[in-house]
């Protein structure tokens, strides 16, 4: 039995002013056959970190393509979409005949001249492999679940959790089920509902939770093989982004077709109800002023450069440091020149600095201190999950009571190395500014005594009425109020 493994994955934020080429996949994953490390899987290439370890026992061959993944940010520049693409499909062609494909995909990337990408992929693996062959995709819940990739694929998995802890466990199900597949013990067959609604759904938040504790308590159960949430990625002008559920059922289209639509109906329901309330920095300043016990969270979704804002807005910092607040932590701010310039002034050094506001309007104003350097690391990761993520170079700067992150690899808060790394203990601070959507709160929920959920002038609006979506099908919640959703697939 031989299967073939690749990753090509982004979430691409087609408002942000960042495009994304070679050079931002090189910065994050860029692995070309048989260099993934054994140690933990990277960003979207669980698939083949759990083939590679399942391969002799389960008694297949796993032929390994190349792994890209960069950042979330703005489209992928075309040739360069184009050249890691037909890479992976050369790698493909020559390593046939195949049983199976697994492609941890992110499910949201977006390049010049294509607008679904995965679908792109798809098109052309199920073009070079045949119908006889098994497609299996692993994609991000923050996807655009649409039909070309539905109708080009055999079994599609998504992350149920956010934030996405579950990324290894949900590999493992899509193997199980790709190898049951082809031990001919189950015939998977797929319908999806689409529920016409723009939302963000963090497990952490109890009605979410629930839902998600409830389909993962339906599979293996009734022939309901698995069932997916897309969440949808809110910050894309593309046609088909919307909420919809995929249920697999085993041989039964009727049963699958029922089972989404309830679901559907369910996450209709929940319109409104599965995202945090957000207070304005001021507000939220106050509050966590008035609790006693640290660490308070204050979460910035808007600059969340998982979301592929820029994360170099500097509103929060400058309103900490006008009410003097003691004992904070921010980060991270995106801001390679004032990294640069730290380490050439040294640890220890204090001087003047010119922090974040560089990339575009939303980055607001740059922020001018004397800062004194109290960090320094070279080439430093954090962790998130199973997962390992690289933050670059990074310095430290006290400005007043507070104690600010700069990184040169522009990701969001997710694990407590983001402080530690350079000699700052998150845990004994009053205060930590997380510039995250809720991917934070796997490592900083458990040392929070409160978290607070921050609306600022950043660009990623928690309003999606103010997103200038020109190509999103329309009527969809909350642009419109009456939709009409329903199966599709
Ligand atoms: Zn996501």
């Amino acid at each position: 039995m031989r299967i073939f493994s690749a990753t090509l994955a982004t979430e691409t934020n087609t408002f942000s002013p960042l495009p994304t080429s070679l050079a931002s996949y090189k910065e994050s994953v860029f692995l070309r056959p048989g260099e993934h490390p054994n140690d933990a899987a990277r960003m979207c290439t669980a698939p083949l970190f759990v083939a590679r370890k399942r391969a002799a026992k389960a008694g297949f061959s796993l032929i390994e393509g190349s792994c890209f993944a960069a950042s979330p940010a703005g489209t992928t520049n075309r040739q360069d979409y184009e050249a890691m693409r037909d890479e992976i499909l050369a790698q493909l062609g020559a390593a046939l005949p195949l049983d199976a494909v697994l492609l941890g995909l992110h499910g949201a990337m977006v390049a010049f001249g294509y607008d679904d990408v995965e679908g792109d992929i798809l098109a052309r693996v199920r073009d070079i492999v045949g119908r006889q062959c098994v497609i299996g995709v692993e994609l991000d819940p923050h996807c655009h679940l649409t039909l070309q990739r539905l109708r080009c694929s055999d079994i599609i998995v998504l992350y149920k959790e956010f934030p996405h802890t579950d990324v290894v466990e949900r590999a493992e199900d899509l193997l199980e089920l790709v190898l049951a597949t082809l031990a001919g013990k189950i015939a998977p067959v797929m319908s999806v509902y689409d529920c016409r609604q723009i939302q963000s759904y963090p497990t952490t938040l109890p009605l979410m939770r629930s839902f998600v504790d409830k389909i993962k308590a339906m599979e293996g159960k009734d022939g309901i093989l698995s069932i997916s949430i897309a969440h949808c990625f809110p910050y894309a002008d593309v046609p088909e982004l919307s909420g919809r559920v995929l249920v697999i059922a085993d041989g039964d289209k009727s049963k699958a077709d029922a089972l989404a639509s309830k679901l559907g109906e369910e996450m209709l329901a929940m319109r409104g109800k599965t995202m945090p309330s957000y207070l304005d920095i001021e507000a939220a300043i106050a509050a966590a002023l008035r609790l006693d016990a640290g660490p308070v969270v204050m979460a910035e979704p808007a600059d969340n450069a998982g979301g592929g804002a820029p994360s170099d807005n500097t509103s929060i910092l400058r309103a900490l440091v006008a009410h003097e607040v003691p004992d904070a932590g921010l980060g991270p701010i995106w801001d390679p020149v004032a990294v640069r310039l730290c380490f050439d002034a040294g640890l220890g050094a204090s001087l003047p600095l010119r922090i974040g506001g560089k990339i575009g309007p939303a980055s607001g104003q740059p922020f001018d201190a004397n800062v004194c350097i109290i960090g320094l690391a070279r080439d430093a990761w954090q962790s998130f999950g199973p997962t390992k993520v690289p933050l670059g170079d990074c310095a430290a700067v006290r400005v007043g009571g507070i104690d600010v992150v700069l990184i040169c690899n522009r990701t969001q808060a997710l694990g407590l190395e983001l402080f530690s790394n350079l000699g700052i203990d998150p845990a004994r601070k009053r205060i930590l500014v997380l510039k995250s959507t809720n991917h934070f709160m796997a490592a900083f929920g458990p040392i929070a005594k409160q978290v607070f959920y921050v609306d600022s002038d950043a660009p990623l609006s928690r309003d999606y009425r103010r997103v200038p979506y020109r190509r999103v099908q329309r009527p969809i919640w909350p642009l419109d109020e009456e939709t009409q959703p329903g199966l599709i697939f």
